[in-house]
């Protein structure tokens, strides 16, 4: 029996770096996915389309009717909803504040910050009909430090934090516990589009930048990241509720 026997996730962002590492983590411990994405191609090329325990649908995480949708289809087509992570993110630009597009801005609100509220208002019912589980939103050190070119992600991880709190009041005593992972860069195309998107024409050198005020010397791995969240998905975090996790290398005790 594996830790998610019997259970049944949605993954948002599944397509991309953490989310696809998670994905293969919670069907390793026997759960059933639904991967959801708004890249449909990716999709297919990372998880195919004959795999019992991985059904994808493509869906905008910031768009109500899609959420929606993908809530009641991991019902529909597994029979229940245990575990849902949050993860789907843009970062924006990388832009002094002062010249930060607003369209902009407001994209990356509406898919980091509306995408999770969105998920949390949906899912936390769908799991507590259930009877119990847990919600898992990605925040981010962007949420608990601030950077002078990066103000629209930075805001957006500060209020995955505030969401993720409000979650936990509001569903801790129907048993779905809902907690944050805040990972410092991991080596995934995010990260490629801020060193390629930063000041100056070397990504290399933006990438070393980052790397040495991780105290470890690196990036961190999706692995990494998607180990932290079966963690919190398994009855081992049972009593786990409003936390946040940072997966960073020491880079916020700085
Ligand atoms: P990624 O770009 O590889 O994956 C993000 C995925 O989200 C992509 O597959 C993308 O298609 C999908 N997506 C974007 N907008 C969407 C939308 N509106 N609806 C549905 N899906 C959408 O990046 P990643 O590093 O795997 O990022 C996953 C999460 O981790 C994000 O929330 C990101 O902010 C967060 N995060 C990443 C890092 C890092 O350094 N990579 C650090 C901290 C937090």
């Amino acid at each position: 029996m594996g830790k998610f026997s019997d259970k049944v996730a949605i993954v948002t962002g599944a397509a991309g770096g953490i989310g696809a590492s998670t994905v293969e983590h919670l069907v390793k411990g026997g759960a059933r996915v639904l991967a959801v994405d708004l890249d449909e191609a990716a999709l297919t090329k990372q998880f195919g389309t004959d795999r019992a325990e991985v059904a994808s649908l493509s869906a905008d995480v910031s768009r109500e009717s899609d959420v929606q949708t993908f809530v009641n289809e991991a019902v529909t087509r597994f029979g229940r909803l245990d575990i849902l992570f949050n993860n789907a993110g843009i970062e924006g630009q990388v832009t002094p504040l002062e010249s930060y597009p607003l369209d902009m801005f407001e994209r990356v609100l509406a898919v980091n910050v509306t995408g999770v509220f969105l998920g949390m208002k949906y899912g936390g019912p769908a799991i507590r009909k259930c009877g119990g589980g847990v919600i898992i939103n990605t925040a981010s050190v962007a949420g608990l430090q601030g950077n002078a070119n990066l103000a629209a992600y930075i805001a957006s991880k500060h209020a995955v934090i505030g969401l993720t709190r409000s979650g936990a009041l509001s569903y801790g005593a129907d048993g779905v516990r809902v907690n944050a992972v805040c990972p410092a860069p991991i080596d995934t195309r995010m990260m490629r589009a801020i060193e390629d998107g930063a000041p100056g024409n070397d990504p290399s050198a933006v990438r070393d930048a980052y790397a040495e005020r991780i105290p470890l010397g690196r990036y961190g791995e999706p692995d990494e990241v998607a180990k932290l969240v079966a963690f919190l998905a398994s009855d081992d975090a049972s009593f786990i509720n409003g936390s946040l996790y940072t997966i960073d290398g020491g880079l916020t005790p700085h």
